[in-house]
């Protein structure tokens, strides 16, 4: 899920509350988009041999790029700061219901535009990423986003120093009926909330505090090389971080084997840099809890959420409970890869020689809407009409087009999905993952006002990951041969390791890193190694054999750099499953998913989550993920 914005409504708390960050590196990117594989290509046509038709429909969105200028031109105020005289002219004033409604019409109208123009100015260029014209007009709609933000940094203190009658003189507002949950959840920033002198200060060294994730992504994504990956006949490969994801999946062991070790020893021989970098940030967390006086790193980062430290902590004793049916799957892997041990680079070997049965792309939308009849005729009806008529989806590569697969939009668009479909099962597993994204975010924005209707990152990943289980269900109901069905489980159990194991080891590691700075303990590259060569022994027991290259697998984890988000996917994936074992078994379950799928970020995610049938505060939810998967591997056995 990508959004031209972050979460309007999380933005300004998060502002506050992580003023040292933030720069999340592919922040609501789908974790699915690295599970899958590329596909030996040709050269893609360009962007104009591709047929309207088989295009999304942006025109939707603006008739003519001349439109979006028009409207930019509209949106953009005076050509110097302040841009929006008229928004500057409230500040000290919103004491009064009066001009708080007054504001808030306004400073909502225009951060809607301003969306809407972003998610334009987004598409396009994600359609042709070398179009000067569309990078000149990204950064444009970026330059003004920006300013807009800054013009309205004063909204949120001022909100914050309210007496407690203006307050109460607000929330009792008819007019401001909407808003109410809004003030509400900025006014829990209150007893974490310094004066104003000393949020200048912290505002002031956020820039500073942030150099270590921009010199992580510098050696990351641009300085660090690696030594090519060596197949079984000698031929050597380019390796990147990006070539890593297809050859670590590739039947040939030796070829696996190289591009794990090399692309380690990459990382391996800057390993003292990357455990400053992480320690820097680690470090900037820990100071900016203690400067907001939150006991630790952990409680401010999700205070924001609501979302109380122990849902990390039961998820983590509730995973490390599976370690036996991982091991007990490890085994299976180890006989039907036919190897003496099972290495990190054997976890994503494929078990079952793909049986892809090639489907069109009209095939892979008739099949994805057919797996999502358990939510009824009228979602059904919606995402058909979303996929075959009104044209949410981009499916075909052409050339610089974005790669990968996202949904995005705005209040004031369809759920645009991007994809680069070449026909595979897991292209059509990936359209099913989007269109459920793009579902939740069509009924949220259908249902909810403008100011709600983003729903947050804790719950974006549930809607996706249930679709994926629908249609993963509606294939093993056709598939003819044990083959088939031993290939949808594997990938299915592989998706399950990927977000729910992996996703939940790397939460333990953070909180742990966490703690030692927090104690005062320096981090060392010995010390990460060590601690996450116990957690991968913790979490795939017996059958995993550790290569000294793999215990500094933490070092080039991008996610570690935005303050406790991994988790998510675990609970986003746990709360799925639930959800999924109760609404294919009953009408009363699936109004009450829909209702849920309708709330956008109407309150709080812990409680749309437990409105929708799951309680993420106890151990159920996780444990039900891990019946899903005991049970799948029971199921591989029989088929393999
Ligand atoms: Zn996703």
């Amino acid at each position: 899920m990508r959004r031209f914005f972050a979460n309007k409504f999380s933005r300004p708390l998060l502002r506050l509350l992580t003023v040292f960050s933030i720069f999340l590196l592919t922040p609501s990117e789908c974790l699915s988009k690295s599970l899958t594989t590329n596909e030996e290509k040709t050269m893609p046509p360009t962007r104009n041999e591709i047929p309207t038709d088989k295009k999304w429909n942006v025109e939707a969105l603006y008739s003519t790029p001349h439109s979006w200028t028009e409207e930019l031109a509209k949106a953009k105020g005076q050509e110097t700061a302040p841009r929006w005289p008229e928004l500057k002219s409230f500040q000290g004033r919103l004491g009064d219901p009066r001009a708080m409604t007054q504001f808030m019409d306004r400073y909502l109208s225009l951060d809607r535009m301003l969306t809407k123009l972003g998610t334009y100015a987004h598409l396009r260029l994600d359609e042709d990423l070398g179009n000067d014209e569309f990078k000149r007009n990204f950064g444009l709609i970026l330059g003004l986003s920006h300013d807009f933000r800054l013009e309205t940094a004063w909204l949120e203190p001022e909100i914050l120093s309210l007496s407690d009658a203006e307050v109460a003189r607000l929330m009792q507002e008819p007019s401001l009926k909407n808003y109410r949950f809004y003030f509400e959840r900025i006014l829990t920033m209150r007893p974490h909330t310094l004066s104003s002198d000393k949020e200048e200060l912290l505002a002031l060294a956020g820039k500073a505090l942030d150099s270590s994730s921009k010199a992580f992504q510098a050696l990351n994504n641009v300085d660090l090389q690696f030594d090519p990956a060596v197949d079984s006949a000698g031929k050597e490969h380019p390796l990147t971080n990006g070539t890593y994801s297809t050859y670590i999946h590739s039947p040939d062991r030796a070829l696996r084997k190289s591009t794990l070790i090399n692309l380690h020893r990459g990382f391996l021989s800057h390993a003292n840099t990357l455990c400053e970098l992480l320690q820097g940030k680690v470090q900037a967390h820990a100071f900016n809890a203690k400067a907001r006086q939150f006991p630790n790193s952990v409680t401010a980062a999700l205070f924001d959420k609501k979302i109380d430290p122990a849902v990390i902590r039961q998820l983590i004793s509730t995973v490390r409970r599976g370690k036996g049916m991982m091991e007990d799957y490890l085994a299976l892997r180890k006989k039907v890869l036919q190897v003496d041990a099972i290495h990190a680079y054997d976890l994503m070997a494929p078990l079952v020689h793909a049986v892809d049965r090639k489907m069109s792309y009209e095939q892979a939308c008739e099949t994805v809407i057919a797996s999502v009849a358990p939510l009824g005729a009228d979602y059904q009806a919606n995402l058909r009409k979303g996929l075959l008529e009104d044209r949410w989806v981009d499916p075909f590569e052409n050339a610089r087009k974005r790669s990968g697969a996202y949904s995005s939009g705005c209040y004031d668009s369809m759920p645009y999905i991007l994809m680069n479909f070449h026909g595979t099962l897991a292209d059509t597993m990936t359209l099913a993952h989007e269109a459920g994204h793009s579902m939740h975010s069509y009924l949220s924005r259908k249902h909810q006002p403008y100011i709600y209707s983003d729903y947050s990152i804790f719950v974006a990943e549930v809607a996706s990951t249930f679709n994926e289980q629908l249609l993963m269900d509606h294939l093993m109901e056709g598939a003819k041969t044990k083959e088939e069905k031993a290939y949808l489980i594997s990938d299915q159990i592989d998706r399950i390791r990927g977000t729910l194991f992996r996703q939940t080891l790397f939460a333990e590691f953070e909180l742990k890193i966490h703690e030692l700075a927090e104690q005062g303990q320096p981090l060392t590259p010995s010390l990460l190694n060590q601690i996450y060569a116990t957690l991968l022994r913790d979490y795939y027991g017996s059958q995993f054999a550790i290569d000294p290259e793999i215990e500094v697998e933490w070092a080039r984890i991008p996610h570690f750099y935005s303050n406790f988000y991994v988790y998510q996917y675990a609970t986003g994936v746990s709360a799925a499953m639930a959800l999924h074992s109760q609404v294919t078994k009953s009408t009363k379950a699936r109004d009450k998913y829909l209702a849920f799928l309708s709330s956008g970020g109407s309150k709080y995610p812990l409680d749309l989550l437990k409105e929708a049938g799951v309680d993420m505060t106890t151990a159920s939810p996780v444990e039900a993920a891990l019946k899903r998967f005991e049970y799948l591997l029971g199921e591989l056995k029989k088929n393999l």
